[in-house]
């Protein structure tokens, strides 16, 4: 066994350990294999263990990859920010997009969606710490949420994309802990919009990472995005 089957399957264990504790049914958590940054052998290897679901920041550097293992049944997520002009190659390539952060990339996403006879899956990327350095709709004060709600009626309207929860990315902490209320403000957003926008099931949470995902089970996440616990350090 690799390195990298054998990290992959004691995730999955404390995946499920983490999803128990908290009285949660670990089939409820989803684990998306962060491969950016990582050269197509390793990815290899975490297939063969059996991963399925795997994301990727930037389309240039996914693209050769999704072609190599196109034979496998991956579900390809894109998790890191878009450009615009992207649109099109992430709706040609990728199951959803999980870092959907602006109404601009959502008419685009919607268009191309449009032309390729799909409907596709989308995750709103919200910014609940307020960091500059990150991208998404600005959620972190809660006297903004009515004014977010109107923004994110708009692309919930959009007829080819699927919204279907929210993404986001606390500041890094040596301390895990510290991330909590971040994802406990991920997790209120989610019912201020259920309450506001009833009419799109807002059920995924994309949150927790390599250093934090155990924390974000515990706070209602139902994807956790692990890069480096697994695969390694990156290029
Ligand atoms: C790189 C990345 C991850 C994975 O981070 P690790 O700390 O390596 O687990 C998760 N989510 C996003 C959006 C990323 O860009």
């Amino acid at each position: 066994m690799t390195n990298i089957e054998r990290n992959y399957k004691e995730i999955r264990e404390r995946i499920v350990t983490a999803a128990r504790r908290a009285d949660r049914d670990p089939d409820c958590v989803r684990l998306v294999v962060v491969t950016k940054g990582q050269p197509l052998q390793a990815v290899e290897h975490v297939v063969a263990a059996g991963a399925c679901c795997l994301g990727e920041n930037y389309v240039e550097e996914a693209l050769p990859k999704i072609q190599a293992l196109a034979g496998n049944e991956i579900e390809w997520r894109m998790i890191g920010h878009v450009q615009s002009r992207k649109a099109r190659e992430i709706v040609e390539n990728f199951s959803g997009c999980d870092a959907l952060d602006s109404l601009r990339l959502a008419i685009r996403l919607d268009r191309f969606a449009a032309q390729a006879g799909r409907r596709l899956p989308v995750l709103l990327e919200c910014n609940v710490s307020g960091e500059t350095s990150k991208f998404g709709f600005a959620a972190w004060d809660r006297n903004n949420w009515p004014g977010l709600a109107t923004e994110l009626a708009q692309v919930v309207e959009l007829p080819n994309l699927q919204v279907r929860g929210l993404m986001t990315m606390p500041p890094v902490f040596d301390d895990p802990q510290r991330a909590r209320p971040y994802f406990q403000c991920l997790r209120e957003l989610q019912k201020y919009l259920g309450e506001r926008l009833p009419q799109v099931n807002w059920s995924e949470l994309s949150m927790g990472m390599s250093g934090d995902f155990e924390i974000a089970i515990q706070e209602g996440a139902t994807l956790v995005r692990i890069g480096t616990a697994i695969m390694g350090p990156r290029n």
